[in-house]
C-alpha cells in the first residue's frame, strides 16, 4: 500500500485553563515608552509591551500539575522533600550524579567557575554565552571559541551549527597544554547561534577526544530538549529513539552542567549545577552556602523546586518538545515567505532576523539590530532582544568592542504561552517594518554599564 503523503498538523498538547489579559496600546504610548526605555528593549515596562518575546526565559506558562506542586512545597530550611524529589528526578532523566540547585543558570555558572578555572585558565566553548563568559572571565580564565565556522553564517543551511570544530580545540590544546584547560564548555542547542544544536557525533568525538587529553565536558544544558528533538529528527540512527533516551544519552558524554531551569525546564525561576565528581560537588556544596543558600534549596523556595522536578518530567516529552519547536518553525517560515533574512535553519527557542542583511545602510556601529528590535516594538508592541554587537560588550583586554559576524534580533517564543494567531501578527509586524526598512536609521550609546552593557545600555536616535 502507499504511504499517506498527506501532512499532518501538530496541535498543542495541552488546552487552556486560565488566561491573563493583554494590553493593546497605541503608536503614541509605544513611541513614548520606547524613549523612556532608551530605545532598550530590555527598559521597556512589561505593561506596555503586547506579545513579549524578549526571552523564553522564565516566561513559560506552567501546567497544572506544577501548581499544584507549588502547594507542596516543603519550606524547611534544611533537608526540603522538595530538594529530594528534584534529585531524584535530575538522576533519572539527566543522570548526573550529584545535584546542587542554584537560583538560576547563573548562579551554578559562578559556582563552577570558582572552583575549576585557575588564573590564566583556557575555557574553549562551542559560542559563548554572556552571563557564561563572564563568570568564565571574573575567575581569571578566558573564553575560546571553537564551534565550526558555519555557525557564524547565518546562511548556511548546515544541520548542526552548534558542533565543535575539533580542529580548532586541538590547536588550543597544543598552545596552552591541557593542564591550563579545566573543561571545555559544550551548550546544547547553542542560544547565541540561534538555538542551533550539536549532534550526537561530535559530541561523542570530542568526548574521546577530551578523554585521551584528560580534560572535562561541561554541559550547559539549558535547552538540551530541544537540542534532542533536533538530533531525533535530523542525526541517523536517532528517529526510534525518544526525547528522554536522546537526552540521556546526551549527558552521559559529559562531566557535569549548569542548567538554567527557567527554559527548557518550564519554571519561572530556578536552576542547578550538577556533577559526576565527588571531590567538586563538596567544593560545591561549600561555596552554594556561600552565595546562594544552603545546599538543600540554593536560593530557591522549597515550592520553586517542586515545581521544577515535575517541569523536568513534562520538557522530555516529545509531543510537548515538537509541539514548541513546531510552533517556532510556523514563525519562521511566515517570515522567510515573505523574504525576511533569517537565520537557517530555523532553531529551537526563537526566530533569529539577520540585522545586517535587513538593514544593510546601517552600520555595525550604529547598532542595527538595537534598531530594527526598536522599530518592531514600536509597530506593535512586539518585544524582541539584540544579540549582536551590544550583546557582545568589549574585548577585556584592549577595551574595544567586540564585532561578532552576527547581528542578530531575536524573537523568542515562550513555551506554552502564546498561540498560532499570535505568530501571525509578530509575522505581519515584521513584514511591515521590513517593507518601510530604508526609513530606519541607527542608534547610538548614551549610556553604557561596565558588566553585561546590552541588560541597561542607553540609546538615541543618530
Ligand atoms: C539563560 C542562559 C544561561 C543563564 O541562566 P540564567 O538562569 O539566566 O541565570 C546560561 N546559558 C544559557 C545558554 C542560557 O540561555
Amino acid at each position: 500500500m502507499k504511504k499517506s503523503s498527506v501532512k499532518r498538523s501538530w496541535a498543542e498538547p495541552y488546552k487552556i485553563k486560565m488566561v491573563e489579559l493583554l494590553k493593546m496600546s497605541s503608536k503614541e504610548d509605544r513611541e513614548k515608552a520606547l524613549i523612556a526605555a532608551g530605545y532598550n528593549t530590555f527598559l521597556l515596562r512589561s505593561a506596555d509591551v503586547y506579545i513579549d518575546l524578549l526571552t523564553d526565559s522564565g516566561t513559560s506558562a506552567m501546567s497544572d500539575r506544577q501548581w499544584a506542586g507549588m502547594m507542596m512545597g516543603d519550606e524547611a530550611y534544611a533537608g526540603s522533600e522538595n530538594y529530594y524529589n528534584l534529585e531524584k528526578v535530575v538522576k533519572k532523566v539527566y543522570g548526573y550524579r550529584y545535584l546542587i540547585p542554584t537560583h538560576q543558570g547563573r548562579g551554578a555558572e559562578h559556582i563552577l567557575s570558582k572552583i575549576l578555572i585557575k588564573k590564566g585558565d583556557v575555557i574553549p566553548g562551542n559560542m559563548y554565552f554572556t552571563t557564561t563568559r563572564l563568570h568564565q572571565e571574573l575567575s581569571g580564565g578566558r573564553f575560546e571559541d571553537i564551534i565550526i565556522d558555519e555557525a557564524h553564517d547565518p546562511e548556511s543551511e548546515f544541520p548542526f551549527k552548534g558542533n565543535v570544530d575539533l580542529g580548532k580545540l586541538d590547536q588550543i590544546v597544543s598552545r596552552h597544554g591541557a593542564s591550563k584547560i579545566p573543561y571545555v564548555s559544550i551548550a546544547t542547542s547553542v542560544n547565541m547561534a540561534g538555538g542551533q544544536p550539536i549532534s550526537m557525533e561530535n559530541l561523542r568525538n570530542l568526548r574521546q577526544y577530551t578523554a585521551e587529553k584528560g580534560i572535562r565536558v561541561i554541559h550547559d544544558m539549558t535547552r538540551v530538549a530541544e537540542n534532542a528533538h533536533f538530533i531525533k529528527v535530523r542525526e541517523k540512527g536517532y528517529s526510534g529513539k525518544s526525547i528522554r533516551e536522546i537526552i540521556h544519552e546526551i549527558c552521559s558524554l559529559t562531566d557535569g552542567a549548569t542548567m538554567s531551569a527557567k527554559k527548557d525546564a518550564l519554571v519561572n525561576i530556578g536552576g542547578f549545577l550538577a556533577v559526576n565528581e565527588r571531590q567538586v560537588f563538596e567544593q560545591a556544596r561549600s561555596l552554594v552556602v556561600v552565595y546562594e543558600g544552603l545546599h538543600t534549596y540554593g536560593g530557591l523556595a522549597g515550592r520553586d523546586m517542586e515545581a521544577m522536578a515535575i517541569g523536568i518530567e513534562e520538557s522530555v516529552h516529545d509531543d510537548h518538545i515538537q509541539a514548541r519547536i513546531g510552533q517556532v518553525e510556523y514563525l519562521g517560515r511566515k517570515l522567510m515567505e515573505s523574504g525576511i533574512p533569517i537565520v537557517r535553519p530555523i532553531g529551537g527557542h526563537g526566530i533569529f532576523i539577520d540585522a545586517k542583511k535587513f538593514l544593510p545602510h546601517i552600520d555595525q556601529n550604529n547598532y542595527p539590530a538595537q534598531s530594527l528590535a526598536a522599530e518592531i516594538f514600536l509597530d506593535s508592541g512586539v518585544r524582541s532582544m539584540e544579540r549582536g554587537i551590544v550583546s557582545a560588550g568589549r574585548n577585556p583586554d584592549t577595551g574595544k568592542n567586540n564585532k561578532p559576524e552576527l547581528e542578530l534580533v531575536r524573537l523568542t517564543i515562550p513555551r506554552r504561552v502564546y498561540t498560532q494567531a499570535h505568530m501571525d501578527v509578530v509575522a505581519e509586524s515584521v513584514i511591515e517594518v521590513h517593507r518601510n526598512r530604508k526609513r530606519i536609521r541607527g542608534l547610538k550609546m548614551i549610556y553604557e554599564p561596565k558588566y553585561l552593557r546590552f541588560f541597561q545600555a542607553r540609546f538615541k536616535p543618530v
